[in-house]
């Protein structure tokens, strides 16, 4: 069993990935005013919702259905008020069910709500009843909605004893109102809606990040996509003939893309590095070279492509000036840690300011670039500088080892068990002026790699994203952003 829970976490499915129309789909359902709509537009937030069945006359509400969202869950929801038991009223029921067989045909889960002020009715009973018989291959879960307040403790725990006479299991305690028990709700749905997202269709696979086509990726590992980038004359094309040797295979253009993606392709130890857009330095050699500065839009297009980006900066140009990085280098390192992508820093020409005459200025560039970087980029310790020579050609060992390095770092997981056990350190060390303000955080987890990302559940149930931009081996420091206008509930955190 634990080895099937390490496989599963092994390869996570990333469900933002996937075709919405093949999401899997999951309908709530339950007795008149328990709260089906509240929740179903909690799960939707503000995104639309489509009405796809309307029913005529008596039958109060429509089926609604939309993506819902919950942390980086997504799944197809549907609302269905059509699926009322209307003890009363036979007309409705018979209806109900013919209307909802193929509703339900293509429906994987139920979430079956209850409200926990009314304790368990005798229509949950019935509704419980016909999900049973019209619906016995739905997984079925309850939720005993309502459960926002402390004075209902007790009726909670009372409820959740009666809803286990449902017999779907063990009852999780919500509030579509408030949010309270979403990270309850994500836990128990995420393991099973992965059983149903990866019964794909024939031409996708899941890969360790995320659903790709078969045939977009033929190699077992997939390949490392490095972005050397950096301004005119720093060295970037003598470090890429370096990198290359005489393994130099211009790979592209693809079909269908543009004479951009030309990538050169080269083998690592046992891995296969394809260095993003070099088309360009490679035929430029002794060519006119352009403006000094870099070209910020076209940097940040080979960044987005990349896993990696190297950044190479002049070693011998930052010993004779106040300040290591220019301006535009400042943008795309900042940029190439906002993508989310692993930073690799390279200072060159360093043979140029060996000898004894040159040491206080050796001694200084490698004091001045490390401090600077961490000064510019505080949101990530640990981001590594190299001081090369590409001139020399000795430095490929040494940068690709770092490349890769960065590379692995951006792929890793880590267990909840330690980010919970970090997080409780953090959060001890922490002191808030205000209790109020505290973020009480619920639930700490890496929901996918590359780049590590994280979500965090707080009060109420609002999830936030965490980007791990980088994470290098004992420190590592974390930011968060967070889409939600409640800003008080962005987290600074250091691994
Ligand atoms: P439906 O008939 O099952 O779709 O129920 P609705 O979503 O229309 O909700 C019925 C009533 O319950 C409304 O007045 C909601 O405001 C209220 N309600 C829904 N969820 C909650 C909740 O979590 N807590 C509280 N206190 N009220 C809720
Ligand atoms: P790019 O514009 O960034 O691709 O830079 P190039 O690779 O074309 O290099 C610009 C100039 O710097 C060339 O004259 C190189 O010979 C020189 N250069 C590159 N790397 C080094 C190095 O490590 N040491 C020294 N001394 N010169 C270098």
């Amino acid at each position: 069993k634990s080895k099937n829970k390490k496989a599963r976490l092994k390869s996570r499915v990333d469900f933002t990935k996937i075709d919405p129309s093949l999401l899997p789909t999951v309908i709530i359902v339950g007795r008149p005013n328990v709260g089906k709509s509240a929740l179903f537009n909690r799960l939707i937030r503000r995104r639309e919702a489509l009405v796809y069945n309307t029913p005529d006359d008596h039958v109060t509400r429509d089926i609604r259905e939309g993506i819902a969202k919950l942390g980086d869950l997504r799944f197809k929801v549907l609302d269905s008020a059509g699926l009322e038991t209307e003890a009363t009223s036979g007309t409705i029921l018979s209806r109900t069910t013919e209307m909802t067989g193929h509703v339900l045909a293509r429906t994987q889960l139920a979430i079956l709500l209850i409200d926990v002020r009314d304790g368990l009715q005798p229509l949950d009973l019935e509704v419980g009843k016909w999900m049973r018989k019209h619906a016995s291959n739905i997984h079925t879960i309850v939720a005993m909605n309502k459960s926002e307040s402390l004075d209902e403790r007790g009726l909670v725990t009372a409820a959740a004893g009666e809803a286990h006479s449902l017999g779907f299991g063990d009852p999780i305690a919500i509030s579509a109102e408030t949010g309270l028990g979403m990270a309850e709700l994500y836990e128990t749905l995420r393991p099973l809606l992965e059983d149903y997202a990866l019964q794909l269709p024939n031409d996708m696979k899941c890969e360790e990040n995320g659903l790709v086509e078969v045939g977009k990726n033929p190699e077992s590992k997939v390949p490392l996509q490095l972005a050397i980038v950096g301004r005119p004359n720093v060295g970037k094309s003598t470090l890429l003939n370096t990198l290359l040797q005489e393994e130099r295979v211009l790979v592209g253009p693809e079909s269908g893309l543009t004479r951009d993606s030309i990538r050169a392709k080269f083998q690592f130890e046992d891995r296969t590095i394809y260095l993003v857009d070099t088309a360009g330095w490679l035929h430029r050699s002794g060519q006119e070279k352009g403006p000094s500065s870099l070209s910020i839009v076209q940097t940040r297009k080979n960044l987005m492509r990349a896993h990696v980006v190297a950044l190479v900066l002049d070693g011998e140009e930052i010993a004779r000036k106040k300040s290591s990085m220019k301006h535009d280098e400042v943008i795309i390192a900042r940029q190439a840690v906002e993508e989310g992508r692993a930073l690799v820093v390279i200072v060159n020409k360093m043979d140029l300011l060996r000898g004894k005459q040159n040491s206080m200025l050796y001694e200084k560039v490698l004091k001045v670039v490390p401090e600077e970087i961490q000064t510019l980029i505080p949101q990530i310790t640990g981001i590594p500088v190299l001081f090369i020579s590409a001139l020399e050609g000795r430095g490929r060992i040494e940068v690709m080892r770092q490349v890769v390095d960065a590379y692995q770092k951006w792929c890793s997981r880590l267990s909840t068990a330690r980010l919970n056990r970090w997080l409780r350190k953090v959060m001890s060390r922490h002191s808030w002026k205000d209790q109020a303000t505290q973020p009480k955080i619920k639930y700490f987890t890496q929901v996918k790699a590359r780049p590590p990302t994280f979500v965090a559940f707080l009060t109420g149930g609002i999830p936030i994203r965490i980007m791990q931009r980088s994470i290098p081996r004992k420190t590592a420091t974390n930011s968060s952003s967070n889409n939600n206008k409640n800003s008080s509930s962005k987290v600074h955190m250091k691994l």
